[in-house]
């Protein structure tokens, strides 16, 4: 069965509110395709030959104290391998803190700068104010302009450098940084986002198009199509209610 490798960075530190919704998204729709997905854990410690493999690299959010349990690992351990992996245009999915490590530093309230990666050119300092809500964005990830819902919690403001695009524009929540009305981050097949465990799970689109860009780079060849249908009571149960919870918070919003 056609295979691909997702290696889930600190799935024990780097793990806020469900994030790992986002791997088993992935896993069902694989599975729906008649494709697997191969999860492997890479925790504190020595880089493991097998973590090469990986088409998919995923790493959750953390509070400022899981960040600085893991930076140092991440450096030591990690980091070399990861900017081989980005080189070689592996699919990065990264949320909130996991986020901000991609990045050139974040600065927490207290104690020291944390470095990141710099594998986007952005950085993140933390703000007085903790952005908590729903969240809804515009993405022009897609060929066509599409919606992303999604919860975030965080204190970092994130700025984004030059050749680095949002993820999305922000039509409700406060994004990156609460100003300039952007969300996340996508330079080549790195995305990074505040949006946390229910962003795969709730926009289908997304999951589908990172899978199709990590499976074209493996297979050269497109995501094969759905080979056993969705349960479509329940999904379209779960549309209807996406539909109206959005108009709801776009009317509030207009108030
Ligand atoms: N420590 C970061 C912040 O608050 C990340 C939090 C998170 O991952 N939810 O900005």
């Amino acid at each position: 069965m056609k295979t691909l490798t997702l290696l889930h960075l600190y799935p024990n530190e780097m793990n806020l509110y469900g994030d790992r919704g986002n791997v088993l998204a992935f896993y069902r729709q694989l599975l729906l395709r008649d494709a697997q997905l191969n999860v492997i854990h890479a925790s504190l410690g020595a880089w493991q030959t097998s973590y090469n493999e990986a088409d998919i690299v995923f790493m959750g959010g953390g509070q400022d104290a899981q960040q600085s349990t893991v930076v140092e690992d991440l450096h030591r351990h990690k980091a070399d391998a990861l900017r081989q992996l980005a080189q070689e245009e592996a699919t990065f999915l990264t949320i909130c803190g996991g986020f901000q490590f991609l990045g050139h530093y974040y600065k927490p309230h207290n104690g020291e700068e944390l470095r990141g990666l710099s594998l986007l050119d952005i950085h993140t300092i933390a703000g007085k104010e903790r952005f908590i809500g729903n969240v809804v964005l515009e993405s022009s990830l897609a060929r066509e302009a599409k919606t992303l819902v999604g919860f975030e919690n965080h204190s970092g403001l994130t700025t984004l450098g030059q050749g680095v695009q949002p993820l999305g524009r922000v039509i409700i929540g406060k994004g990156n940084n609460g100003i300039d009305k952007q969300e996340g981050a996508v330079q080549g097949s790195l995305v990074g986002t505040y949006l946390h465990g229910s962003l795969l799970p709730k926009n289908e689109w997304l999951t589908v198009h990172l899978l199709n860009q990590a499976w074209q780079r493996k297979y050269g060849e497109p995501l094969p199509a759905l080979t056993q249908n969705l349960p479509q009571v329940e999904e379209s149960f779960a549309e209807k209610a996406h539909q109206e919870a959005l108009l709801v918070a776009k009317s509030k919003e207009k108030r």
